[in-house]
């Protein structure tokens, strides 16, 4: 009896949401879309004790960041619109079933095309992205979405600027870098964060451009680190040589589409970041791509290959 009048209830309250979200035509796509996500053969399973884990999720010409400390998940981007199922694939079977935050480098589709889904679906604590000017958020589309999602769900949307915090359970630090001042173009708005556990660093830079990456090195910002995500898929407009050289990491982590038509990452890039002695992993070539730390050591798991400095 018990069941059947929580089962109802439990109808009641998925029925109460749609109509809620008015978003009824939608969601059943949404939660087929969910349900249809295979498992992903995961490369770490996940169980070493005491440890964080960074997943670069392979999302094709995108970024896709999962950071796991304890059961804690953060997630900074997510990749376009049609990525939601081989996300959401990934997160369940990487068994996640809440985000506690969602971070959005900046409001460009391969970056959150999917995530007002994500954010939904994993009834997200709450939303981050870059504090950019009203008049360059794009109006339509995903963003526009996700902004219904988060009202309706009542999920705090925050803007950020550099010297926020992002709450890591006490599993090391999350800090905002960049943006330092407003800037006209969304990828130089692109939030860049810092992530410290122990004595292990990465960075992750959004889609920054050469205006960004020089003032982060002009006010000496620290930016060292172990492993950085690279900039803008690779872009030769991006990873200046200042920049990469204050960064001076021990690998270099291009997330981007096989054969793109972009041509990222760019061979000068490429060579930059291999002539500064970083070992390089790609998605397109690695596939899926997970550092595990316990804040002294890293340990590199790939689906694809051991490393792309061979292609
Ligand atoms: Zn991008």
């Amino acid at each position: 009896m018990l069941c059947a009048a929580g089962l109802i209830l439990l109808v009641f309250a998925f029925l109460s949401l749609n109509q809620l979200l008015g978003i009824n035509d939608d969601l059943p796509m949404w939660d087929e879309l969910y349900h249809a996500a295979g498992l992903r053969s995961q490369v770490y399973d996940g169980s070493r004790d005491g440890t964080v884990s960074v997943h670069f999720i392979d999302v094709g010409q995108g970024d896709c960041t999962l950071i796991q400390m304890g059961s804690r998940n953060i997630l900074i981007d997510c990749g376009e619109a049609e990525e939601y199922a081989n996300v959401a694939g990934y997160l369940k079977s990487a068994g996640v079933t809440r985000l506690d935050s969602v971070i959005m480098s900046h409001p460009h589709s391969d970056h959150m095309g999917c995530m007002y889904r994500l954010v939904h679906r994993y009834n997200a604590s709450e939303v981050l992205m870059p504090d950019v000017p009203e008049y360059m958020l794009p109006v339509t589309g995903s963003f526009t979405k996700l902004e219904e999602v988060v009202e309706k769900m009542k999920i705090p949307l925050t803007r950020v600027k550099e010297g926020a915090v992002t709450d890591t359970g006490g599993s090391g630090e999350l800090e905002v870098l960049s943006p330092i001042k407003p800037y006209d173009d969304l990828n130089n708005s692109s939030l860049v964060l810092k992530y410290t556990f122990g004595e292990v660093s990465f960075l992750f830079c959004g889609d920054i451009a050469e205006e960004a990456e020089s003032d982060l090195v002009y006010i000496g910002s620290d930016l060292s680190a172990d492993v950085i995500k690279v900039p803008h898929h690779g872009s030769e407009t991006s990873s200046t040589r200042p920049f990469v050289n204050a960064v001076s990491p021990v690998y270099a982590v291009f997330s981007v589409g096989e054969e793109n038509d972009y041509g990222h990452p760019h061979d000068r890039t490429l060579k930059l970041y291999r002539n500064l002695g970083a070992e390089i992993y790609r998605t397109d070539t690695n596939g899926d791509i997970v550092f595990v730390t316990d804040g002294k050591t890293i340990d590199v798991y790939t689906e694809k290959e051991t490393s792309a400095d061979a292609a």
